[in-house]
This record gives C-alpha cells, structure tokens and sequence, in this order.
C-alpha cells in the first residue's frame, strides 16, 4: 500500500539485469540464519510480545519501509523493493508456479497496443504470453490486476487452470 502511494507507477527503463535480482535470496539468507542463530545458539524462545520483541518489529518494519522508499526514488520504480530486495518472494515464487489463478487474455482479439505490458508494475511481458495463446505464467505477477484495467479491448482477466511451469518473460533495461 505505501509503495503504490510513491510516483512511479510505471518503470518506464525495464528491469535492471538478473543479477540484481539475486539480493532477494541473499536477503533471505540472511534473514533466515539470523532465526536460526537465535533458536540453536542463542536458545532464543520468546514467550509473547514483550519490549525487546517490539523493538525488533520496529527495526524490522524501519529497514523494509526505508530500504523500499530509497530503492524506488533511486530507480524510479515504486516496486523496485519487491524485484530486487524483497525475501518474501523467494517463497512467492515457488507457490506461484502452482497457483491455479492466473490472468489471461485471447490472443484472437488482442490488438497488441502493449498497454498492458507497458502498465505492469513487475515488468512482465504480458502482450508476449497472449501471443503466444499461454496465461501469463511468470512468478513474478503479484495479482494487481492493472494489465485488466488498463486492456482497451477489455480481453484480460484471472482464470483458473492448472498450468504449472513456463518461461519467466520480464521486460529488461
Ligand atoms: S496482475 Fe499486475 S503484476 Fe500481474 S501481470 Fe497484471 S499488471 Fe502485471
Ligand atoms: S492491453 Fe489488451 S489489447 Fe493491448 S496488448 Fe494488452 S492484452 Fe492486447
């Protein structure tokens, strides 16, 4: 919700190289030795909410919420925490590949104006999966359901199949 309320809807350059992206799993990394650290050395079992665990949360919510508003003033990309920081994502991921709900349009109807690619947050290239008859398969979608807005001839929408698998198409600098 903060990160829509940020200037930059659309990432007008494309996504940074892959590369960039792997500081997801690093964060994730680092995030889940820290839990474990605490748990198996430091024999750490919180009890309830007590103050250093609110002084945690804070800190914890403090990074996510500056390290996110820095990143998308510095790229001009609202979502650029989600596509390159994010360690949510790396089980995001994983459980997108299996979602049944997923957008689609008819390649038959679609005009191929690109709004919709050019209107998605996560860059993906959603006028190349329509042409190519296929959902858009890409774990990256995060189901805002702007490319269903934006569509003028009104032809994306979420559908429910079982499609797992398929190529990442994501729009890169
Ligand atoms: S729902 Fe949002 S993130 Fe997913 S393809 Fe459409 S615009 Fe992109
Ligand atoms: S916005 Fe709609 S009509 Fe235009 S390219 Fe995308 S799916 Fe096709």
């Amino acid at each position: 919700m903060v990160l829509d309320l940020l200037p930059y809807k659309q990432n007008k350059k494309g996504r940074l190289s892959t590369k960039w992206e792997f500081m997801r799993y690093a964060h994730f990394g680092v995030s889940l030795s820290l839990v474990l650290i605490s748990w198996f050395f430091f024999e750490y079992r919180p009890t309830g909410m007590g103050n250093s665990e609110l002084v945690l949360l804070a800190v914890g919510n403090m990074f996510y919420y500056t390290s996110a508003i820095i990143l998308a003033f510095a790229l001009k990309d609202n979502r650029a925490f989600c596509k390159y920081l994010c360690p949510i994502t790396v089980i995001l991921k994983l459980t997108s590949r299996l979602s049944l709900l997923k957008i689609e349009g008819d390649k038959n109807t679609c005009t191929q104006c690109g709004k919709c690619t050019k209107n998605c947050p996560m860059d993906i290239n959603i006028l190349e999966y329509v042409k190519q008859g296929k959902r858009v398969l890409s774990t990256e979608c995060i189901f805002c359901l702007t490319c269903t807005t934006v569509c003028s001839e009104n032809i994306l929408d979420a559908t429910f199949k079982l499609d797992i698998g398929g190529k990442e198409l994501i729009i890169r600098q």
